[in-house]
């Protein structure tokens, strides 16, 4: 299978097993990240995979992001919104600034980088879109007022488009994953993690990055041409939606 894929994020966490597991099955995979060029290229020489420096956030540049991947690789098949960030605070201590950061990348992110390559998967009659939202947007969360409602848009954002795509062989979905053990999350102290955190996780452990990998190699291949506009919820049993 040699379809295009850009994954965004694609280069540490979550993101970068979706890249390798996407690499692995065949697939020329674009990885793209904000700005931490070590772990970048670190990936890079690592896999094999072609990484590409750009602000999900900013309109243009994804644009001109995309016009570099399809002259390099060819045209944008599949594309996976999977960067994100979190800047926590409950809603008293939230600045418009730590609002604003969140709903442009994880968000307004998912516009940017999908616009770009949907004219061309219309024209060509194919097109798989995985976008990576979060249990915290399905159910909400205390100090998350700004991550749950950009989680929470990309799954409204991904019914709507689902819509638009399935005439045109483009399908859309959204995996909401509980928690996994990346960076992001083995930041928490271990103390919370254990006492408070996996407790609340019926399987009892935390996710692996490649079980959510697993998951986008299925959504994004030709056997999933009848499944769009689904919400798959990767969590371990936290939450039903
Ligand atoms: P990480 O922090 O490990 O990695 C984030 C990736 O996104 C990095 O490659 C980073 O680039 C990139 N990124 C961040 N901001 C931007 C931006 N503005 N433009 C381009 N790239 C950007 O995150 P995770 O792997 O933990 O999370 C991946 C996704 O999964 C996110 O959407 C997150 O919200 C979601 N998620 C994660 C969960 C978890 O438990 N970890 C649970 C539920 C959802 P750089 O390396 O340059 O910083």
């Amino acid at each position: 299978m040699s379809r295009v894929a850009v994954v965004t994020g694609g280069t540490r966490g979550i993101g970068a097993a979706i890249s390798k597991a996407l690499k692995d099955k065949g697939y020329k995979v674009a990885a793209s990240y904000a700005g931490n060029d070590e772990a970048a290229q670190k990936f890079k020489s690592e896999t094999g995979v072609n990484v590409y420096k750009w602000d999900v956030g900013n309109y243009e540049a994804c644009a001109a992001g995309i016009k570099q991947v399809e002259a390099d690789l060819g045209p944008v098949e599949i594309l996976v919104n999977n960067a994100g960030i979190t800047r926590d605070a409950m809603f008293h201590k939230m600045t418009p600034q730590m609002w604003k950061e969140v709903i442009d990348t994880n968000l307004t992110g998912l516009f940017n980088m999908t616009h770009p390559v949907w004219n061309g998967m219309r024209d060509r009659k194919f097109g798989r879109i995985v976008n990576i939202s979060s249990i915290n947007g399905q159910k909400g969360q205390a100090g998350q007022a700004n991550y749950s409602a950009a989680k929470a848009g990309d799954i409204g954002f991904t019914k709507a488009l689902a819509q638009e795509g399935a005439r045109a062989g483009i399908t859309v979905n959204v995996i909401a994953p509980g928690y996994i053990g990346t960076e992001m999350v083995r930041a928490i102290d271990p103390k919370v993690l254990a006492e408070r955190i996996v407790p609340q996780i019926p399987v009892g452990r935390l996710g692996e990055p490649e079980e959510i990998a697993r998951a986008v190699v299925f959504l994004a291949s030709d056997d999933a041409g009848f499944i769009t506009g689904s919400t798959l919820s990767a969590n371990g049993g936290q939450y039903f939606s």
